[in-house]
């Protein structure tokens, strides 16, 4: 029987077995199938506190999974089939261990950008292809790039990306946007963004040196179009990664674990959760490694018997 286990090994998890490890919780961390999350798709991270010089996404994770395994953190991979959090100790069924108990669970299992599934896509991806604006648009100042999606991320990324670019293009599959209105007029007032609409992604074409291209076809006249282009930022939504929880923890209509405002309790007292996994807003690494050190403390009060409310109010 476990004090505390954690799902998840990107930042949010790893900084609360962290926290948890340091406070002798003796963690056990579960790591899916994506071990370190989305920041080990990424080439180097440079808005991440503390690292001047930048850091390689792999690294960072690496560093912040050393320094749990330092205080006692333990780690098995697995991947969770199902899970009763109907009374405790909650019973995690993981596939080729078996079952495991515990006091409490934090779920950072974090959400994952959804991808096209076109030839040149995956492993293009850190060498042109992206789906973070954020993370990686400051390597294409001057460039030439695409945005693939209609909804308001791509808008977003669009207008981000305009600021390094020299000439973004949204290319999206229907001659109508999903966009709220708000969002397609910035993106339609800014002279750099140009647009590539009913057009149908088919393959990312790439040379030696990464991306140099987007095929796409054409769904009113059926041709198909090499669009030139230094990188490709996909926007097309992320998916949260609860749909193991069987229906047990509250979600919103997405899939995004509901959390209690303040605090990352979720609909089950003693499960928490944290990271993109209950973030749809922010979704910065930094972000996650924030709200995983708020998971250890709030799942440290609760496993001392005081309640996570009690607690931010005597503060
Ligand atoms: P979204 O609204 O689901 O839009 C996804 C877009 O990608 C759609 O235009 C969709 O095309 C396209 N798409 C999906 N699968 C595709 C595929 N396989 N090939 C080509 N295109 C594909 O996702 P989102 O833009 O990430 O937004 C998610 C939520 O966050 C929304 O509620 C949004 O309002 C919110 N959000 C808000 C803001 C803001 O207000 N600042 C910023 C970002 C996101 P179709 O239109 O043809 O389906």
């Amino acid at each position: 029987m476990y004090k505390v286990v954690i799902l998840g090994t990107g930042p949010a998890g790893l900084t609360a077995a962290i926290y948890l490890a340091r406070a002798n919780m003796e963690p056990l961390v579960i790591e899916g199938s994506e071990p370190g999350g989305q920041l080990t798709l990424t080439t180097e991270v440079e808005n991440f506190p503390g690292f001047p010089d930048g850091i390689m996404g792999p690294e960072l994770m690496a560093n912040m999974r050393k320094q749990a395994e330092r205080f006692g953190a333990k780690f098995q991979t697995g991947w969770v089939k199902t899970l009763d959090v109907s009374k405790r100790p909650f019973t995690l069924s993981v596939e080729g261990t078996g079952d495991i108990a515990t006091e409490a669970l934090i779920i950072s299992t974090g959400a994952s950008a959804k991808l096209l599934d076109i030839p040149g896509e995956k492993e293009n991806i850190g060498k042109g292809v992206s789906t973070c604006a954020t993370c990686d648009g400051f390597f294409f100042r001057g460039k030439k790039i695409i945005v693939v999606g209609g909804g308001d991320s791509a808008m977003e990324e669009a207008n981000f990306l305009t600021k390094f670019a020299s000439e973004v293009r949204v290319v999206h599959r229907r001659s109508e946007l999903r966009a709220s209105k708000i969002m397609q007029e910035r993106a339609r007032e800014n002279a750099k963004v140009s647009w590539s609409l009913n057009s149908i992604p088919q393959e990312v074409i790439a040379g030696d040196k990464g991306v140099t291209g987007l095929k796409v076809k054409n769904n009113e006249t059926g041709a198909d179009e090499v669009i030139q282009t230094d990188g490709i930022f996909i926007a097309i939504g992320h998916r949260p990664n609860t749909d193991f929880l069987g229906g047990q923890i509250e979600t919103d209509e997405t899939g995004y674990i509901k959390v209690k405002p303040g605090t990352t309790e979720t609909s089950v007292a003693g499960v928490f959760a944290c990271g993109d996994v209950q973030d749809h807003k922010y979704r910065q690494a930094i972000t996650a490694a924030g709200s995983g050190c708020m998971a250890a403390l709030d799942c440290e009060r609760f496993l001392e018997g005081s309640s996570v409310q009690d607690w931010s109010y005597t503060l």
